[in-house]
């Protein structure tokens, strides 16, 4: 039985107190529930005062990014360490903002992975194909490669994967839940190649792309898709705790 996880990832909106106050009004609506974990992605810059709203609560702390060295000259990136200094206990890696405008590879998404799991973080670690790819015939080959490559040698069992078509990010165009269904099943099929189905069945995957209160239900009752990770719905208290309601 895998416990649903909806995460929400702010991307670069919100100021610091803007960020307290969003969480002030999920808490109120997610107080209580206690089968569907919480987590809100705000950027680095509200981290500190989103730990302080978040503490006491069921509303964990995750962050958007992650470098995979400990410290040094890396000018603009943020180690693991200085994550959970703040109370960050989840972070999002790969998603394909990232792998579009700033050189994410599968190389860099499995470093990062690395860097979060030896730090005692939880990756929500980001697959999914373009248009184009899907159009092309490649979409079971790209995730598929996703999936491997951003995994290679690590302990999948504390990794949660976020099935995010790229056509579906912002664009109000949804999977429909069978279309999700089919490659959350790929995606568990590929994590027991890895590392057997008895672990595999114990990941958690997330769909994301335009995950909204009237399609979350359908979509997370696929016996695959064990939560979302929702963009635009989660700059909203009631929109994004309604997606957790649909969880419950
Ligand atoms: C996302 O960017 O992770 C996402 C799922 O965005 P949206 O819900 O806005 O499609």
């Amino acid at each position: 039985m895998r416990t649903k996880i909806v995460a929400g990832n702010w991307k670069m909106n919100k100021t610091a107190s803007e960020a307290a106050s969003l969480i002030e009004g999920i808490k109120k609506e997610v107080a209580g529930i206690t089968n569907v974990e919480v987590i809100v992605c705000p950027p680095f810059t509200d981290l500190k005062d989103a730990a302080a709203a978040c503490a006491g609560s069921n509303v964990k702390l995750g962050a958007q990014n992650i470098h995979w060295e400990a410290n040094g000259a890396y000018t603009g990136e943020i180690s693991a360490s200085m994550l959970k200094d703040l109370g960050v206990t989840h972070v999002i890696i790969g998603h394909s903002e990232r792998r579009q405008y700033f050189g994410e590879t599968d190389e860099t998404v499995n470093k990062r992975t690395k860097a979060a799991l030896d730090a005692g973080l939880v990756p929500l670690v980001c697959v999914g194909e373009t248009l184009q790819e899907r159009d092309g015939g490649q979409m079971e080959a790209v995730v598929i490669r996703q999936t491997k490559a951003g995994l290679a040698g690590l302990d999948i069992s504390k990794v949660v994967i976020a099935y995010e078509p790229v056509w579906a990010i912002g664009t109000g165009r949804t999977a429909t839940p069978e279309q999700a269904q089919e490659v959350h099943a790929l995606i568990r099929r590929t994590l027991a190649e890895i590392a057997g189905k008895a672990v595999a069945d114990t990941v958690r995957i997330q769909y994301g792309g335009s995950m909204k209160p009237d399609n979350a239900k359908e979509l997370m009752s696929q016996p695959d898709i064990d939560g979302g990770l929702i963009g635009g719905a989660a700059l909203k208290a009631d929109t994004f705790a309604a997606i957790v309601k649909a969880g419950v």
